[in-house]
């Protein structure tokens, strides 16, 4: 079999009963052991993508592969998929050790309890859960609900887990800690996994690749790091960074890019950058707040309206032709609100895109 393409997602469509097309077209594929991000804001198609991949919905059209095999005619319980839900949906009557044996005590594949306790305490102890067999998810902590639904989505030994927006219900530090713990744990027992978050940060952090989603179109499919020094279009580069990158409005025309109080000669542009020839008109000039920074001589003048501090740097605030823009400086910089800075942007990462938001540098 194809590894690298373990889950394969071809052509694919959903059109709701009421007519909204929730995915238009989506093809991507997930290497085995991998643990790929579904990254994208609110409504964009995540959670419909990952139930057409379960099989609680039916696609309109296209097809789904697994290890090469199309599923889309498989019943959801034999895609061999464990599933963990935003909210755990545990079972709030029965015992940590209950809820994670149940799915080995059900249905067809029906197992004596003893085997299943074996099976279930295996997975209690990859999961770190061992401790609480006893309790009922109501006396748990949200993290340690969380183990629990993993550990019972485990326990099956699925090909592949699904995860919805398993951190969204712990508290910032939690989240932290526990979406370390999941990339750790999913790489330990190798299991292929799809994990669905808005959170571009959390995406970063424990994704081999992102595949990133707007409106049911695939935005971008790619290593982290591409997210911010390759952006493929205006929305990526918006989406993915924190602080936010800094958009100016610019005119091209001919060799010069004017801003409202700047311009640049295109020759100072780095030549291998360029996605196509640059033609003139209207376009927006974007740079990361890490590439725009306090210089003798800049490209940019402004006064700091407000200095942020962010742990190990600061990030200065300054308004430019109306909209706020940012600079990300380190703790030394003795600059504060009310100042007058020049800025420099690094050209060689900033970005040009025309106005339907495609990158053409
Ligand atoms: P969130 O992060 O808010 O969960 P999502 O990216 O998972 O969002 P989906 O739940 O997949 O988004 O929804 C995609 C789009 O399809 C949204 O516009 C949503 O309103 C719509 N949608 C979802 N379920 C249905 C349904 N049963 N009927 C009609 N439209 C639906």
């Amino acid at each position: 079999m194809n590894d690298d393409k373990f889950v394969e997602v071809k052509n694919l469509k959903k059109v709701y009963d009421n007519g909204h097309e929730a995915i238009k077209d989506v093809s991507f594929s997930v290497k085995k052991g991998d643990l790929v991000c579904l990254l994208g804001p609110s409504g964009c198609g995540k959670t419909t993508i990952l139930n057409m991949l379960a099989g609680l919905l039916n696609p309109t059209s296209g097809d789904i592969l697994f290890d090469g095999k199309s599923v889309v005619n498989v019943a959801p319980k034999d895609r061999q998929i464990g599933y963990v839900f935003q909210n755990y949906a545990l079972y709030p009557h029965m015992t940590v050790l209950q809820n994670v044996m149940f799915p080995l005590t059900v249905g067809k594949q029906k197992m004596p309890k003893d085997k299943a306790k074996a099976i279930a305490e295996k997975y209690m102890e990859t999961t770190q859960i061992m401790e609480l067999a006893d309790q009922k998810p109501g006396n748990l902590s949200g993290g340690q609900q969380q183990r629990v639904a993993i550990a019972r989505a485990l326990v099956q030994e699925p090909k592949i887990l699904l995860m919805d927006e398993p951190l969204s219900n712990l508290d910032a530090r939690l989240r932290l800690k526990i979406r370390e713990e999941i990339r750790t744990l999913v790489k330990k027992v190798g299991i292929t996994t799809l994990f669905v978050t808005h959170d571009q940060e959390e995406a970063l952090s424990i994704g081999d690749k992102i595949i990133l989603f707007n409106n049911g179109v695939i935005q971008q499919d790619d290593l982290g790091q591409n997210f911010y020094l390759e952006p493929n279009n205006y929305f990526v580069a918006n989406f993915v960074g924190n602080p936010v990158i800094d958009n100016f409005k610019v005119t091209v025309h001919g060799d010069k890019i004017t801003g409202s109080d700047f311009e640049i000669n295109v020759n100072d542009l780095d030549k291998s950058r360029f996605k196509r020839d640059l033609t003139d008109g209207e376009y927006t000039l974007s740079v990361r707040p890490e590439n725009i920074l306090p210089a003798e001589t800049g490209h940019v003048s402004a006064k700091v309206d407000d200095v942020e501090l962010i742990g190990r740097e600061r990030i200065l605030k300054f308004t430019h032709d109306g909209v706020q823009a940012r600079s990300l400086v380190n703790l030394e910089t003795p600059i504060k609100a009310g100042d007058g800075i020049n800025l420099k942007m690094r050209l060689d990462r900033v970005f040009l895109f025309d106005k339907e938001g495609e990158r053409v540098y």
